[in-house]
């Protein structure tokens, strides 16, 4: 069969273009890649033959072998693992099938940039071209007769021929190395690539010796990193383990090592990242925590293992209470493996609850990449809710840094009741609410929650302490009685007195609005604006009717609370103008505005942008004319 021409996805063009220019000081890292490859080639095999055991034939040895030609300038990387058929090496060596990562690509601007962001997100494989300038792969596929051979120097185009040379199973990867890059031919050199990035490998990985009468010699420990006492494992060994598993290339956040022995037996070697992987809120995203059974992978996707709130988590979890040839039906509904789910899940946010205690600045960096995620758990893990509050740190208008839940309890001013809340989705815009005056003015803390899942999570979780969560947007608020033990006493109170022009506006405005909103009020929680929207205490929350609307989940918003501020001066003189001759048409006019200023200020849309232009010239020339 003749030679087959196939061109990169551009997607993958781009990054080879972004590797080839590369400005990684680190260029040693492709032999990191390639043998982390291998490993896990043999990994699946290892799990594919534990119900087709015929895959493996005699060769039931699983090794990597590295060999270097000083002659043909070439360094060999090969295994016998599951190796790949025509399908599969056009599919994994020719396109980035996860749509979030072609995605990230894409968004790679400049090469500059990208070669930045590219260390943080991997390019696997096609590190290979930093130091080659041809790669050629021949490989055939456990259990099929018909090897292939893949070859591309990178720039756009890859052919792919039948080659009867392939092993007799799994890959051999040839690098061509550059004229430059020759030092990777050295065995000194490949000794020490080795012994710092892939020494936890559990599969060993040996360099052929160049005479025929010396042995390979063996470069990694060949044993799996979790199984070995924790003191004989260094930071770096660390590190690297969880860079293979995690497919992440930055310094860990936090490390967890643990076994548990007695009724459930299992080990974790678990790791929280320090960087916010690009695919967290991605659907398609790569599964973090590997499922190991008595050594044994057995899946890199178990959705079983661990919450979708704790997804951030990279690593292993070993256990010996599955039967090796588990499938994916048995992962279901596991009851021994909801077991181990639960005793992580509680494992991992005790962790974090010492971190947050011991080490407060630290723990409010991890709050910051991973919050977002963590607080989904609030309202689908309800077993561990009140963990997860504790853990939980907000922004407020009272604080420069994050506040707890307790911490805000403990500053709550005397006769408040509830915890006060708001919601959007620009933190500095929520921070300018008009809701927010009232409280402001009695010192009275608000959190300001400005992350998508925040209006889900409020929606479910009814108190914290028996405190109940309030937004500001929602409701009557009583902020008279907050705050009042702190009145001196003697302090004359100020006389509440209603002013009945004030109330002639509000009538009037509520004549002139009619159905367009539920009801016009005086408000007790404005002090510098006009005017704000509240939602009515049964309806829902404001922002989140506008987020279930995006989503298409609502098809109507109910009709907002219109609160106007009796103190305001355009308040006082437009009351002053209700039921003056000839005034009427300028009052209607600006009950409209009023109200249209709220909707702008809440991030609503007008619904008639061009009345609301039309009023607008109409009063400034008025203004204007007059002045
Ligand atoms: P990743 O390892 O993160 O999936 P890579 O770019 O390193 O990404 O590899 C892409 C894919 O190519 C792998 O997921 C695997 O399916 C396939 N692959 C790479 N090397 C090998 C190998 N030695 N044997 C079998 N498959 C391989
Ligand atoms: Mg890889």
């Amino acid at each position: 069969m003749a030679e087959e021409h196939l061109s990169f996805q551009a997607e993958v063009s781009r990054l080879l273009d972004i590797v080839a220019h590369s400005l990684y000081s680190e260029k040693e890292i492709f032999l990191r890649e390639l043998i982390s490859n291998a490993s896990d080639a043999c990994d699946r095999l290892r799990h594919a033959a534990l119900t087709q055991s015929d895959l493996l034939g005699e060769d039931t040895t699983f090794k990597i072998r590295l060999k270097a030609d000083p002659a043909a300038k070439t360094l060999t990387v090969a295994d016998n693992g599951i190796g790949m058929n025509r399908e599969e090496l056009i599919e994994n060596l020719g396109t980035i099938a996860r749509s979030g990562t072609a995605a990230f690509v894409q968004q790679l601007e400049s090469k500059q940039e990208g070669a930045n962001l590219i260390g943080q997100f991997g390019v696997g494989f096609y590190s290979a071209f930093m130091v080659a300038e041809k790669v050629e792969v021949s490989t055939r596929r456990a259990g099929e007769d018909q090897g292939w051979k893949w070859t591309s120097d990178g720039k756009g185009e890859f052919t792919i021929v039948e080659d009867d040379a392939a092993p007799a199973r799994g890959t051999r990867i040839v690098l061509q190395l550059r004229e430059a890059e020759v030092e990777y031919l050295d065995p000194s050199r490949i000794r020490q690539i080795v012994a710092t990035y892939s020494d936890h490998i559990a599969v060993p990985v040996v360099l052929e010796s160049k005479k025929e009468d010396e042995p390979d010699e063996t470069l990694n420990a060949a044993s799996a990193l979790w199984t070995r006492p924790k003191n004989e494992i260094t930071e770096e060994q660390y590190k690297e383990f969880y860079h293979h598993v995690g497919h992440t290339f930055d310094e860990p956040w936090l490390r967890l090592h643990f076994k548990a022995e007695g009724v459930m037996e299992y080990t974790g070697l678990l790791f929280i990242p320090s960087q916010k992987p690009f695919d967290l809120f991605h659907p398609d995203r790569k599964p973090g925590v590997r499922l190991y059974v008595k050594r044994v992978f057995i899946t890199d996707d178990c959705s079983e293992l661990l919450p979708p709130y704790l997804r951030f988590l990279r690593g292993i979890v070993d256990t010996e209470d599955l039967p090796l040839n588990v499938s994916r039906e048995l992962l279901q509904n596991n009851p021994r493996l909801a077991k181990i789910r639960q005793a992580i899940c509680k494992k991992v946010l005790g962790e974090l609850k010492k971190k947050a205690e011991k080490a407060p600045e630290d723990y409010a960096k991890f709050w910051d990449t991973f919050g977002a995620v963590l607080k989904e758990g609030l309202y689908e893990d309800g077993q561990q809710r009140e963990t997860l509050l504790e853990l939980a740190r907000f922004r407020s208008t009272t604080r420069d840094g994050l506040v707890s839940l307790a911490d805000y309890v403990a500053a709550m001013k005397p006769g408040q009741e509830a915890i006060f809340t708001i919601t959007g989705d620009d933190p500095a815009a929520l921070a300018k609410s008009p809701q927010l005056e009232g409280f402001a003015a009695k010192g009275i803390e608000v959190l300001l929650l400005s992350d998508p899942v925040d209006d889900f999570w409020l929606s479910t979780v009814p108190d914290y302490d028996g405190k109940p969560f309030k937004s500001v947007t929602r409701g009557g608020v009583d902020l008279e009685k907050i705050g009042e033990a702190e009145k001196k006493e003697g302090e004359e109170e100020p006389k509440e007195e209603a002013d009945p022009t004030v109330d002639s506006l509000i009538a009037f405005v509520k004549l002139t609005l009619k159905d367009t909103v539920k009801d016009v009020r005086a408000s007790k929680r404005l002090t510098s604006s006009p005017v704000c929207l509240v939602a009515d205490d049964g309806d829902l929350d404001m922002h989140l009717e506008r987020l279930l609307k995006q989503q298409n989940q609502l098809d109507h918003t109910s009709s907002r609370i219109l609160e106007i501020n009796p103190d305001h001066a355009l308040v006082k003189a437009l009351a002053g103008q209700v039921g003056k001759d000839g005034a009427g048409q300028t009052v209607e006019d600006a009950a409209w505005l009023l109200l249209d200023q709220a909707r702008i200020i809440e991030g609503e849309p007008l619904p008639d942008a061009a009345a609301f232009s039309q009023r607008l010239c109409k009063l400034v020339e008025k203004g204007l004319l007059a002045g």
